[in-house]
């Protein structure tokens, strides 16, 4: 059933940094607190300094929090092994405590490695009343989270991050000093990191030369995320394949932008 929950990769090779737009500042806070331990942990030994346990990657869904980490991993040539809060609850009744003591044990056994704890606010939000046993066993499975990160050594080659897309309902317990006390925010992409993702993910593509200047995009894909301009490329190649083209237009982008745009205002609109 582990399988089903987790995701782990040996040695991750997905994502390098050069497939991430934008984001400098916090990758830069990420190396130095996953990387840098991973691959020079002297560094931190001369200087006497405990590099942090546990960081939190928070930001809107699709914002690259998940790239960032794997790209990481990468970097490091670490084990990766991702779970995903939610599904750990839903599908795990009664095992949700058992499931983290085997992920940090994991861990250990595979080194070095980086544990990714995606939808951490699942399993960790700020305890209200514990009524009912689904309560009770979510409430177990975090006391189980708090007790493996406390007892293991921030110097050694399990390093953890977490995510979220909302930290403001955490439990203060995670966040305390020694778990994930570093905290990284993850906004969506300014224009300079959006004319960037627009080029990597077209790097592949067979784009004719007004479809290519990004410049053009910029006014209508105001605070759209890097999976929205993910998924406007993706849709644009769509638009050329129906027109029976092998080359993408600037009307397919626009005809893009405004179905993924529009599309996720109207599922936002449904939430709120
Ligand atoms: P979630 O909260 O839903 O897990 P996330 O922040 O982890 O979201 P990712 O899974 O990292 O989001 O992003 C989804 C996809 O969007 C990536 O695989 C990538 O294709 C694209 N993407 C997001 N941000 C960027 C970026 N800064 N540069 C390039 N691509 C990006």
């Amino acid at each position: 059933p582990f399988v089903q929950v987790m995701e782990i990769s040996e040695k991750p090779t997905e994502y390098s940094y050069e497939d991430i737009g934008g984001l400098e500042e916090q990758l830069q806070e990420v190396r130095e607190t996953v990387e840098l331990p991973l691959l020079r942990p002297e560094l931190f030994e001369k200087v006497g300094i405990n590099p942090p346990k546990g960081i939190l990657l928070f930001g809107s869904p699709g914002t690259g929090k998940t790239l960032v980490a794997k790209a990481v991993a990468n970097a490091t040539n670490a084990t990766f092994i991702r779970i995903i809060g939610s599904e750990l609850v839903q599908k795990f009744i009664g095992e949700g405590a058992r499931m983290v003591r085997e992920l940090f044990e994991m861990a250990r056994n595979k080194t070095p490695a980086i544990i990714f704890i995606d939808e951490l606010d699942a399993i960790g939000s700020k305890r209200l009343q514990v009524a009912t046993s689904g309560d009770r066993e979510v409430q177990r499975t975090l006391m189980q989270l708090l007790s493996e990160l406390d007892g293991f050594n921030n110097r050694g080659d399990v390093r953890i991050i977490g995510a979220t897309n909302r930290p403001d309902i955490l439990d203060p317990a995670l966040l305390r000093p020694g778990r994930f006390d570093r905290l990284i925010e993850f906004p969506p992409p300014n224009e300079e990191a959006r004319i960037k993702i627009f080029e990597i993910h077209t790097k592949s593509m067979n784009l004719d030369k007004k479809a290519k200047n990004f410049k053009n995009y910029i006014s209508s894909t105001e605070g759209a995320t890097g999976a929205e301009i993910n998924a406007i490329v993706m849709e644009a190649g769509m638009f050329a394949i129906r027109r029976e083209s092998d080359i993408i237009s600037f009307a397919d982008f626009q005809k893009a932008i405004t179905k993924v745009i529009k599309g996720s205002k109207k599922s936002h609109a449904r939430f709120e």
